[in-house]
């Protein structure tokens, strides 16, 4: 039986389908590479000597999806794919709607109709909005997303609530994630942006490698103990890990929905993150101060006390390791 992950060429994804190939799991990847490229398939071959099939298609396309799960035994489907530029989503809303939403839909629709009930969900911190305190746990309220991006997370959530309320045989995850960063060690795949990058990390290996010549820190005057923003950076290979006990549970229960918080607990700031590269790397971050970014919140960390008793899992790389690892990968790409 095998598991299907949509969105399985990015960079979470394909982060994923190692760490299941590595549990001698059978995969299949779908992706339409609106924003991977293909070789990440054979990067994946290459680090895990593993094969597994692909399908080039869009996700919406209910007529190949279809064909796909007739021609296969599926037993699970993790959803990694569609868009995720914070600022893009605010200029391209319908686009953010139809893609992420309409995709979960149909995919929903055609597991529906081939009776696999398995399904794990790429959430966000994102749905908690400006939290009421951290560290933040998973009944905190969500709501108050400040962009379509996060909007179209917050209402696939509901989509799966009223889902499962409505055929309790379903079996559901949905998972959190607090801010992915690093890459596989082999350095051989790992995130890229297209243009310039939005996010912290990817933008401070480009002024590493320079590419980019310097980093706006956006806003010293939030209340923290530094000033700048703070986040819970997780490496990208315990992320993946924890989709793996995700679904180790959801085959252990067969049945029920559950919600989990990946992030390692702590917080870091942005000037946290500047030195903690520098000393991980040897290289040297230039960077100024500027405006705060809009719609930016303080602070934001996750409390995963829930998936390390329930999942039995937690992150166990160091900041040092993300930063290694972003740089290796940012290194040997072009
Ligand atoms: P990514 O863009 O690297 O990967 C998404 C993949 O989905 C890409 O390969 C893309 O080509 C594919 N895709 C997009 N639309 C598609 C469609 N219609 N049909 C088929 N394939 C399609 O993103 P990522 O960082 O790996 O994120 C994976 C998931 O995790 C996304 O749902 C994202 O919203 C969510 N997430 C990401 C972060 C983060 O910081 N990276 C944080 C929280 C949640
Ligand atoms: N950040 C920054 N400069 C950048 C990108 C991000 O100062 O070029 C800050 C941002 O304000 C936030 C933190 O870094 O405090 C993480 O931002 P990112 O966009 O990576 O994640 P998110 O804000 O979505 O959690």
């Amino acid at each position: 039986m095998a598991i299907l992950i949509t969105g399985g060429a990015g960079y979470i994804g394909s982060h994923t389908a190692i760490e299941l190939l590595n549990n001698n799991r059978e995969i299949i990847i779908v992706d339409n590479f609106s924003n991977s490229k293909k070789e990440v398939l054979e990067k994946i071959k290459q680090i895990t000597n593993k094969n597994f099939k692909y399908y080039e298609i869009d996700y919406k396309d209910e007529d190949k999806l279809n064909k796909i799960f007739k021609e296969n035994k599926i037993d699970a489907v993790m959803n990694f794919a569609g868009f995720k530029a914070v600022g893009e989503s605010v200029q391209k809303p319908l686009e953010y709607y139809e893609n992420n939403i309409s995709g979960a839909i149909t995919l929903l629709k055609v597991m529906k109709k081939h009776n696999v009930k398995k399904f794990i969900f790429s959430s966000s911190a994102t749905v908690y909005g400006n939290p009421e305190k951290v560290p933040i746990t998973e009944d905190s309220k969500t709501g108050g997303t400040t962009n379509p991006y996060g909007t179209t997370k917050l209402f696939i959530e509901q989509i799966l609530k009223d889902l499962y309320k409505s055929d309790n045989s379903w079996d559901i995850a949905i998972l959190r994630y607090f801010n992915p960063v690093g890459s596989h060690e082999s350095g051989l795949i790992g995130e890229e942006p297209n243009g310039i990058p939005n996010n912290l990390m990817p933008y401070i290996v480009r002024v590493a490698k320079g590419q980019l010549k310097e980093l706006s820190i956006f806003g010293n005057d939030y209340d923290t103990k530094d000033g700048t923003g703070v986040r819970d950076y997780i490496h990208v290979v315990d992320l993946a890990r924890g989709h793996i006990k995700a679904l180790e549970k959801l085959e252990k229960e067969n049945q029920g929905l559950y919600i989990y918080n990946l992030g390692t607990g702590k917080g870091y700031s942005v000037l946290d993150m500047v030195k903690a590269f520098e000393k991980a790397t040897g290289q040297k971050v230039q960077y100024k101060i500027t405006e705060r970014r809009a719609g930016d919140i303080a602070i934001c960390y996750s409390d995963p006390t829930k998936a390390k008793q329930e999942l039995n899992w937690t992150a166990t790389k160091t900041l040092e390791d993300m930063c290694r690892d972003s740089w290796k990968y940012i290194q040997n790409s072009k």
